[in-house]
């Protein structure tokens, strides 16, 4: 008889025997700032309309399947132009996925590749490798800028099949150059994935470049803007692109309750534009608060501060954060990953009164 262990090892692809699951740690009971959610609740009275919009859920049947009001609801929140197509995805995850597997040749000969700048979402290293394809990380520079000789090198060389482009960039928080994005879109012959995950903390948004170019579609979420619990990720582009996503697309992919929860929530997508500027102005807040207990930090687009330990507390990222789980604070240590980030910590943005227990836990520690 085979054991288990054994047919484990028959079976499943090496590279993925070799991965690690997305690490989510427990943080119940605790300040979590470490997964840039928004952290502001409801009202009483918010909860209760949408207690009853989901009272009306045909929970019996599957979802419409392609979601139009959903679809319409996003349109409006955020000014997207008729002319371009949407595709939507259960968190902006699936749709990473979803691209990875759309340009995955089946010939293990010939792989196609990701591109995308180093530090960055540790999702489209993941899901290129487990969809089968290479993935090339180039460095950022170490002001965490696009370093151009290597990007246009890589593009030129490789002419990678996806190049993702998060833009703020998460971990690093910051926009690129607008005339460097449009040098790589330009040089490249794939398709190039705005990633606007943190738009509505960021001064800038690419919809344009979809006038622009026929090679690049924009990417969003509605996880962090305060609904990371809906798992409602899209895609904003030519239909000749979305067509083909749409048909490697699990057909209820958009269940019932993210459906009508998402329709109702963009019907007050203003309340959730409120929230974020209460975080934009925390955000300023803190980036002082936190430089002056002697971090350096970085300047964010986003809802999180990327900041270093060096000056004061050389070397001592990885104790502050376990130090601050010890103050019941959940932070994310970047610590140990790429060399780029040594010494970071990234915080989330939380409450004022989640920001103020930070700052006592840290006062405290340093
Ligand atoms: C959080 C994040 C996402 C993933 O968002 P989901 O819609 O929750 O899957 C995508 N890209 C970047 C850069 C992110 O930080």
């Amino acid at each position: 008889m085979t054991s288990i262990t054994q047919m484990v090892e028959n079976l499943v692809r090496p590279e993925i025997r070799a991965l690690s699951a997305y690490p989510v740690g427990d943080a119940s009971g605790m300040v979590k700032l470490d997964a840039m959610e928004n952290p502001h609740q409801w009202s009483a009275e918010l909860k209760q309309a949408w207690a009853e919009k989901l009272q009306h859920a045909n929970i019996n049947r599957y979802p419409h399947p392609q979601a139009p009001k959903v679809k319409e609801g996003l349109r409006k929140a955020m000014n997207v132009p008729e002319q371009f197509d949407c595709l939507l995805g259960n968190g902006s995850d699936e749709i990473i996925q979803l691209l990875a597997m759309l340009v995955a040749p089946l010939n293990p000969e010939k792989k196609a590749t990701i591109m995308a700048p180093d530090p960055g979402f540790v999702m489209y290293k993941m899901i290129a490798t487990f969809c089968g394809l290479d993935y090339i990380g180039v460095p950022l520079t170490s002001e965490f800028e696009l370093d151009m000789p290597a990007m246009l090198k890589c593009i030129t060389e490789q002419q990678p099949e996806l190049i993702f482009l998060a833009q703020p960039n998460n971990p690093t928080a910051n926009l690129y150059s607008e005339s460097q994005l449009r040098e790589l879109i330009q040089a490249s012959e794939g398709l190039v994935i705005m990633d606007e995950a943190y738009l509505p903390f960021s001064s800038r948004n690419h919809l344009h470049f979809l006038e622009e170019f026929d090679n690049v579609l924009v990417m969003r979420t509605l996880s962090k803007v305060g609904l990371a619990g809906l798992r409602l990720g899209m895609i904003f582009g030519r239909s000749e692109w979305l067509n083909e996503l749409d048909k490697i697309r699990m057909p209820y992919n958009i269940n019932v309750l993210t459906q009508i929860s998402a329709e109702f929530a963009l019907e007050h997508y203003d309340i959730l534009l409120g929230q974020c500027e209460l975080i934009k102005q925390e955000r300023t807040r803190m980036h002082n608060a936190l430089t002056e207990l002697g971090f350096k930090c970085y300047q964010s687009e986003a809802n999180f501060i990327l900041a270093r330990a060096d000056m004061d507390f050389e070397g001592q990222a990885k104790e502050i954060f376990e130090q601050l789980k010890q103050h019941n604070v959940l932070i994310k240590c970047l610590a140990g990953g790429h060399p780029l980030l040594e010494n970071c910590l990234r915080f989330t943005i939380g409450t004022e009164s989640e920001n103020g227990l930070l700052l006592e836990a840290l006062k405290d520690i340093l």
